[in-house]
């Protein structure tokens, strides 16, 4: 029997065409194959074709991520064969692989003295290395990749043409005689890079490294003199810093972890994985009770752990601003030595970070290994290409093309000029790499954002989205969840314009018919200072002791404030000087963690109070504090009365913590009862940074589900404001669909 098969996915960069040629000849069949600008073509003829369609789908090659495979019979027949044609040209897709990890194939040459390619740290093959971070612009091949500047010796381009190597169209491949090269500078350039560079590890200093997606900061995390160093160079003071352990014992040793968490360092994204700690090591992630760990994800990698277990290595990068991938963008500045490479990088990359809950992930930060990977929405091709801005901090963008949505990498905080230019850099990126022209912008409600300005600016048509209408319809979007159907959203995060003004944060929205609408909100409360108090915890608690007590109770940190600056932050509060009302969730969790001395008197990084707050507490504590749900407001008063009490009475913040993190889970409970007897909604969506706090989500997730309640979670993407420019998206074609 003829068939046509057109497969649609990530199916290119991931040896699916080499399968597909076995498979073929494994079944005698005639016919072709070939790349297109949307994924892969088949034609095949002979007895077994229909088997053929069928072993497509149970044995394709592990990266190979099919979304759609259409099998048409074909007017074609007589074909001697089976052959691999060239790439044909034509429109761009939207599916560019990502970036792999090194395979054990590769591993096992890379260690074998009797190898072409024994010790070369570039070696890969058609199942890993490097992809999105040196594609330039698609259909993926060789000449549209950073590897066209290294022209294949016979040996690398016999193996790249023949169907049956394992190397067949690998289009990074490379040796040692043709491929790229370390070098190693420390006072000048030495030989020996990797001896060199482990040796000044050794001794205390601080060496770039550079990897797959920009450069890491290395150094030996037992050297409290290095790991201070680190800091200084980075200017944190406290923001924990990722390791690399060279395989799951060395991790082990460190750190605890279940099968789940295994799972997930071993997967081909190789991500930052947060571990709970097995053992402190001084410097490293202070006050919190994980580290991040990952494992080599390089050939460069596997061979300078090889004989150094564990390192520091952290994204190289001044505060603030995106990683390095070129050595004239300030490398020197933040390290001792330099090992480094001169395979370009054609799109910066930062290493991506999650943590596992209940068997899932969680993403605090999604870059690496996990971009592209194109969201199928259900739309078809002729809806207009829009282009989501996403927000402000912590921002990526996403575009939404033939009916897919690609989310960037994490971008950073816009404020800093450097990061828009990443944003910049990533537009213009894919503009080449999927031929993108946008006919709509979405952007943010806030009128100040960056993003906002640039959406402004660009003389398209314009959707503006709530900051936590976008929260909730990123978690719709990842789940396919129609936004017509009736939901409860909730958006808990530290910071959001609000439709009437105010500071949101704390939000419960109510989903029917395609409108969304605010049903509750944490009661508002003065963010006394403004953007000073996200910095400064204690004002927070001021705030919130002053609203349940009418007066200054002097409970925990409050003690340690300059009583000067006290008095003015509790005057301009009454005057409503400098005091915006905010009724963010992140804020009451920075209030509480100051009020037991959790938190420091000023952060040196995001979330840093509500992270203290989580590490601290105990395990099995049941009981939570009292709040009251009047009208549109959820009262947290009552709880702020008795942590009050219970911290004046020596209960210890462990225990003071767990019953916050449990009381906050119940108000959630609450408001979904309170949806489903009033509205019959069952459907509960989770979304906003909060719920990075896994305590607060492992808790939440169990109490709705034991009340028979169906609740969604973000799993693909990041619960907090990388998400948005999705949520955006998602919104932004909803709309414009009903419009038509
Ligand atoms: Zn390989
Ligand atoms: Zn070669
Ligand atoms: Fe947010």
């Amino acid at each position: 029997m003829e068939l046509d098969i057109y497969i649609h996915g990530t199916v290119q960069g991931v040896g699916f065409r080499p399968f597909v040629y076995r498979l073929a000849n494994e079944l005698r069949l005639n016919g072709f194959t070939r790349n297109t600008a949307r994924g892969v073509e088949i034609h095949v003829e002979g007895d077994k074709s229909e088997l053929f369609v069928e072993r497509l789908k149970a044995e394709a090659p592990p990266n190979a991520k099919i979304d759609r495979i259409d099998v048409l019979p074909s007017a074609t027949s007589g074909c001697k064969g089976f052959t691999i044609f060239p790439t044909s040209e034509g429109e761009a897709t939207v599916f560019a692989p990502p970036d792999l990890f090194t395979c054990s194939d590769c591993l096992r040459e890379l260690l074998d003295p009797s190898d072409r390619r024994y010790r070369y740290p570039f070696i890969n093959c058609t199942n890993c290395g490097p992809r999105y971070t040196i594609i330039e612009s698609l259909p993926y091949d060789r000449m549209k990749t950073t590897m066209d500047a290294f022209p294949m010796c016979p040996d690398c381009r016999n193996e790249y043409e023949d169907p049956l190597n394992r190397r067949f169209h690998a289009e990074p491949n490379a040796c040692a005689k043709c491929g790229p090269r370390l070098s190693f500078f420390e006072n000048g350039k030495t030989e020996g890079e990797i001896e060199e560079a482990i040796r000044v590890i050794r001794q205390g200093k601080v060496v770039a490294m550079k990897g797959l997606g920009g450069f890491h900061l290395v150094c030996d995390p037992h050297n409290a003199e290095a790991v201070r160093r680190l800091r200084t160079l980075k200017e944190r003071e406290r923001k924990p810093f990722a390791l690399m352990a060279r395989d799951i014992d060395t991790a082990r040793e460190i750190a605890f972890l279940d099968e789940d968490e295994e799972r997930t360092l071993l997967s081909p994204s190789r991500p930052i994985v947060l571990l709970r700690k097995k053992v402190e090591i001084d410097g490293i992630s202070p006050n919190i009770n994980s580290y991040g760990i990952m494992l080599p994800y390089t050939p460069l990698h596997a061979l300078v752990t090889e004989n150094s277990p564990l390192l520091v290595a952290t994204s190289a990068n001044v505060r603030n601003s995106p990683i390095l991938k070129d050595e004239a963008e300030g490398i020197h500045e933040l390290s001792d030595a330099l090992l480094t490479h001169n395979r370009d990088i054609a799109m910066r990359c930062d290493d991506s970070v999650l943590e596992v809950v209940d068997g899932k992930s969680v993403f605090l930060r999604r870059a690496r290994g996990f971009v592209p990977d194109p969201l199928g929405i259900g739309l078809d091709d002729q809806h207009p290409a829009i282009l989501s801005l996403g927000g402000e901090l912590k921002n990526t963008i996403t575009i939404l093309k033939d009916g897919y949505l690609v989310t960037s990498q994490y971008l950073g905080d816009m404020g800093e000029i450097r990061n828009k230019r990443y944003l910049e850099e990533v537009l213009e990126h894919y503009r080449n790499l999927y031929a993108f022209n946008p006919e709509f912008i979405t952007c943010d409600l806030h009128p100040n954002f960056t993003t906002t300005r640039m959406a402004e600016k660009w003389g398209k048509p314009v959707v503006k989205v709530q900051h936590h209408i976008a929260h909730v319809y990123a978690v719709l979007a990842e789940h396919s969840v129609d936004p017509g159907e009736p939901f409860l959203g909730v958006a808990f995060d530290g910071v959001g314009f609000g439709e009437d003004g105010n500071i949101w944060g704390g939000e419960f929205f109510l989903g029917r018919n395609g409108r969304t609408e605010r049903l509750l909100h944490l009661r508002y409360v003065p963010q006394q200072g403004g953007d000073l108090a996200t910095r400064e915890p204690w004002r927070m608690a001021l705030s919130y002791i002053v609203d349940a007590f009418g007066e200054v109770e002097m409970v925990g940190l409050l003690n340690d404030v300059d009583m000067r600056i006290l008095k003015g932050s509790r005057n301009a509060m009454e005057k409503k000087i400098n005091s915006p009302l905010t009724s963010s969730m992140g804020r009451l969790f920075d209030a509480v963690s100051a009020m037991l001395s959790v938190s420091p008197l000023r952060i040196d990084y995001e979330a840093e109070a509500a992270m203290r707050l989580e590490s601290t507490a105990s395990e099995d504590v049941r009981e939570h504090y009292p709040f009251d749900i009047r009208d549109a407001e959820v009262d947290m008063r009552r709880m702020i009365r008795a942590i009050a009490g219970d911290a004046e009475n020596g209960e210890s913040a462990p225990v003071i913590s767990r019953r916050f993190h449990n009381t906050i889970a119940h108000v959630i409970l609450a408001a979904s009862e309170l949806a489903r007897e009033r509205y019959k909604i069952e459907r509960v969506i989770l979304s906003g940074g909060v719920f990075l706090n896994s305590l607060l989500l492992r808790e939440t997730v169990t109490l709705l589900r034991d009340a028979g309640i169906d609740v969604y979670v973000p799993e693909r993407f990041s619960p907090g404001d990388e998400a948005l420019s999705l949520g955006q998206a998602y919104y932004a074609a909803f709309k414009l669909k009903g419009a038509n």
